[in-house]
């Protein structure tokens, strides 16, 4: 993409997303939401969240942390599925929001931005007036795991709640899985909706494409996890073709 289109794209983006009316989560999706809030099903998880909002880090000690599970958030509309992890310790388990205020969503909301999938570049906290349009965000693990290692059995239990939050978004065309983890926790909704039948026929790698049976899109990009991003394994023009082709696969461009 040159220069000039590029320019050209962000300010419509900027303009389309800015002119969006505001978006009414439904009853039933704030039901779904306030259930993840409130879930206490893996012990070692909820204890670990508990304490790191205790503890805090040296930056953020007069802040009090979210130290709860994280619920989606977007665009109920979304036609793009944004999947990540899990919530960073010192990120969305302090400001209740994916991916915000930690290196991850600084790395990745500029690129959404970019994209015309968010109206400002910056994600800070829960109430900075960050919206996104076209596209939901959730991970396969509500709760900040400890060295980001989920057990098999906690993200089994929480498949429950992108299972209920999906019911809700019936507009979506287009999954984006960042990184293996959440891969297989997509894998593993698809085979259990029926909308797959075997695992094998799909790989992780980054940009991989697939035309999933029901004919929607899924998406592998590596995860903007600081490891990934400052070793320069993804780095933003990566990323932003991830995202550019998003909107073509969702119907966005046309
Ligand atoms: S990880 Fe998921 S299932 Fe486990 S306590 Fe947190 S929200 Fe509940």
């Amino acid at each position: 993409m040159g220069a000039v289109e590029s320019h050209a794209r962000k300010a419509n983006n900027k303009d389309a997303v800015r002119s969006t009316p505001p978006i009414s989560i439904s009853p039933s999706l704030t039901r779904i939401q306030q259930g993840i809030i409130a879930c206490e099903s893996c012990s070692r998880l909820r204890t670990y969240c508990k304490g790191i909002g205790e503890t805090k880090r040296k930056a953020y000690r007069d802040q009090t942390y979210w130290a709860r599970p994280v619920p989606g958030f977007g665009d109920p509309r979304a036609r793009v599925l944004i999947l990540g992890l899990a919530p960073g310790a010192h990120g969305a388990n302090r400001t209740g929001r994916p991916f915000t205020g930690d290196g991850s969503g600084d790395f990745m909301y500029p690129v959404l931005h970019e994209t015309g999938f968010a109206n400002q570049s910056k994600g800070i906290h829960r109430d900075d007036g960050l919206k996104l349009r076209h596209a939901w965000i959730a991970s396969v693990v509500r709760c900040a795991p400890p060295g980001d290692k989920p057990s098999p059995q906690e993200i089994r239990n929480c498949a429950v709640h992108l299972t209920a939050e999906l019911s809700e978004l019936n507009q979506l065309r287009v999954g984006v899985c960042l990184g293996k983890i959440a891969f297989d926790g997509y894998m593993a909704y698809l085979l259990a909706q029926g909308i797959i039948q075997r695992k094998s026929a799909y790989r992780f790698a980054h940009a991989a494409h697939y035309v999933l049976p029901n004919g929607k899109h899924l998406l592998c990009s590596y995860h903007p996890s600081l490891r990934n991003t400052n070793t320069g394994r993804l780095n933003s023009a990566m990323f932003t073709r991830i995202f550019v082709q998003a909107r073509k696969l969702a119907g966005l461009d046309g």
